[in-house]
């Protein structure tokens, strides 16, 4: 199949190398020209595991192309898919869809034979309608059908969750676009489910899995906070809850709060559709505050620990929003280090992949370690904000040798606690 894919960040970039790999003749369009020239000049843009070899390997074999050009990509598609950003708008918290009406009006002149135009971006429920209407004004006799495909891959999993997708959810009005997304996911058949639903449930699921998702992390610090008061410990908890098959053990770990370019702003977004249509959502309201709340009250943990020291050195670990990417958007690291910025802290940060991106974000408001031990030299906290296995395995010992005051907010309950108060260290992790 011909594919063009419009948007080559965290979700287009995975998806074109993906389908790629499946056979697919693929052209992946970026209207950043920096992105399209280091692609072409066989770089990869972003961290994902195993993707960069999967790249190379399509790019070689002739399946893979970059281009600025949306003609390029389109005019010969059968399947156009839209992978580009839907932020909050920076006002109403709701989806901006400036990009997406942007792609949708730039695509229809080019289409070209009967083309299935794809949604991969995360969009309010009615946004297909909206795409048609452009498409049809700009090109009254386009031949083509609006399908919506939420996508589910998780950041630093992207590569693995392409292959192994739990399910495929299609949102499709008419029969002929069905049968083209079911050739699309044929190297798929029989070993995932393929929902196909109306377009606008397909819409409102990807919001609603999001929320959810959200608003079970939210519950679970909350159950930590209780644990932190009442002498339960939230991880032997969360083990409890999780071997209940109706509860399931996944994003019960308690931490800093949910962060990413998901969650966020598919929470913020998901209320302000709520609002729109006159309907309580009290509880994604609540996850929404509470965990903002949440990154204020790790960065006070984090100042407290060093109350009386005079300009005192914080060491941080971790700046990804979780791990196995480079991506800092909205990562609770970001926001706990603000807060700690305000506060005047003298910060120095490691993070094995996402120092680029991070540099990118603070600049030089922070210092940079080049290992985990660097950063702890004559610290007088560490803080740790993302859970790289990297971390897991730090030697405490020496830990104890390079920091000042024998500090540690450990908030993903990577270390060993005991171990490290037997050591003189004041260890405090999340709901213990
Ligand atoms: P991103 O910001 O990493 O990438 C978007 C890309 O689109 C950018 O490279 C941008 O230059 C490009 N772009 C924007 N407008 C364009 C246009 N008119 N023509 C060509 N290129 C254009 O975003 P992302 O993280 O990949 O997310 C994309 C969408 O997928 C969002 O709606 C997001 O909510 C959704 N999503 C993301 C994830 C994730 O893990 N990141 C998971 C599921 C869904």
């Amino acid at each position: 199949m011909k594919i063009g894919i419009i948007g080559t960040g965290y979700v287009g970039l995975p998806t074109g190398v993906g389908l790629a790999e499946l056979g697919n003749d693929v052209v992946c369009i970026d209207r950043e020209p920096q992105k399209i020239d280091v692609l072409k000049a066989g770089k990869i843009t972003l961290y994902e595991d195993g993707l960069e070899e999967l790249f190379h390997k399509n790019v070689k074999e002739g399946r893979l192309h970059f281009t600025t050009s949306m003609q390029e990509g389109v005019e010969n598609a059968d399947l156009v898919i839209i992978a580009v950003g839907t932020p909050p708008h920076p006002v109403t918290k709701e989806a901006d869809m400036k990009y997406i009406h942007a792609a949708a009006t730039e695509l229809a002149v080019y289409l070209n034979g009967y083309t299935v135009v794809a949604t991969k971006s995360t969009v309010p429920v009615g946004t297909g309608d909206d795409i048609e209407a452009l498409i049809k004004k700009k090109n009254p006799f386009a031949d083509f059908d609006v399908v919506s495909l939420p996508e589910f891959l998780r950041e630093g999993f992207a590569v693995h969750d392409f292959f192994h997708p739990d399910r495929i959810v299609v949102g499709a009005n008419t029969e002929k676009a069905k049968n083209v997304i079911r050739e699309l996911y044929k190297p798929f058949e029989g070993q995932t489910q393929m929902l196909f639903v109306k377009r606008r449930s397909s819409e409102t699921i990807k919001y609603a899995s999001n929320a959810f998702l959200a608003i079970k992390i939210h519950y679970i610090n909350e159950m930590a906070n209780f644990c932190e008061k009442t002498g339960a410990d939230i991880d032997e908890v969360s083990r409890g809850m999780g071997l209940d098959t109706r509860i399931g053990n996944r994003f019960l770990n308690a931490g800093p709060g949910y962060g990413g370019s998901c969650f966020p702003k598919d929470t913020m977004a998901m209320a302000f559709m709520a609002r729109q249509n006159d309907v309580d959502m009290t509880l994604i309201d609540a996850a929404i505050t509470g965990n903002t709340a949440r990154k204020k009250e790790m960065a006070e943990r984090i100042l407290k620990a060093v109350k009386g020291i005079e300009n005192p050195k914080i060491a941080v670990l971790g700046l990804a929003f979780k791990n196995g990417t480079d991506d800092c958007r909205e990562s609770p690291a970001m926001d706990i280090i603000a807060e700690l910025l305000e506060n005047k802290a003298n910060i120095t940060a490691y993070d094995p992949k996402a120092m680029g991106t991070a540099c990118y974000l603070l600049g030089d408001k922070i210092e940079y370690a080049d290992s985990m031990y660097q950063v702890l030299q004559d610290a007088d906290v560490l803080a740790i904000l993302t859970e790289w296995d990297e971390f897991r395995k730090l030697d405490l010992e020496k830990a104890t040798e390079l920091m000042r005051h024998k500090n540690i907010i450990d908030c993903r309950n990577l270390l060993d606690g005991e171990k490290a108060r037997s050591l003189g260290f004041n260890y405090k992790g999340i709901g213990k």
